[in-house]
């Protein structure tokens, strides 16, 4: 087994209470836990890589959510708290898979990683589509519960649902 963390969508817009689709308390509760994975990521010599949003003003997503983290502007940056480092991955994505339309799944396959841990939010949006297409290409994946998140609590525990008893992701961390 060779495990990498990714990191999905920790940037202004989604976890700053100033930015324009901010997950709120939740969102904020999250990020010391996605820090810790990160720091024992770190630790355990285990790749990082973080999947970030970055639209482009005309981009077709706009038309199922209001514009947010536009390519280069503050609300599309990784949040302080979670600063990638030197050697990290930055994968920019343009829908809720991190997977689609990206070079994810070869940047992963060229470093033999066969299971990705997934932090970061939105636990029902990107967390869940990211984990649908990493399962679909036959990875396996882990979920610390405490460190994805959702702006609505009904959603992410559907999600927690789906990820655990439909996808087989690992929930790890609680009760779920
Ligand atoms: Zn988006």
């Amino acid at each position: 087994m060779k495990a990498a963390l990714l990191v999905v969508d920790c940037l202004n817009d989604f976890l700053d209470l100033k930015g324009a689709l901010n997950c709120g308390a939740a969102g904020r509760d999250a990020i010391p836990a996605v820090a810790r994975e990160i720091a024992q990521a770190r630790a355990e010599g285990m790749d990082v890589l973080y999947a970030c949003d970055a639209h482009r003003p005309d981009d077709a997503e706009f038309e199922l959510f209001p514009p947010h983290c536009l390519m280069g502007s503050w609300g599309a940056e990784i949040v302080p708290e979670l600063r990638p480092q030197d050697g990290d991955r930055i994968i920019a994505k343009r829908r809720f898979s991190a997977f689609y339309g990206t070079d994810l799944d070869l940047t992963l396959r060229e470093r033999g990683v066969d299971t990705l841990r997934i932090a970061g939010v939105c636990t029902n949006i990107c967390v869940l589509y990211t984990t649908a297409d990493a399962r679909m290409r036959g990875y396996d994946v882990r979920i610390p519960v405490d460190a994805v998140a959702s702006f609505d609590p009904t959603a992410h525990h559907f999600a927690l649902g789906q990820l655990r008893d439909v996808l087989k992701a690992s929930l790890e961390g609680t009760g779920e």
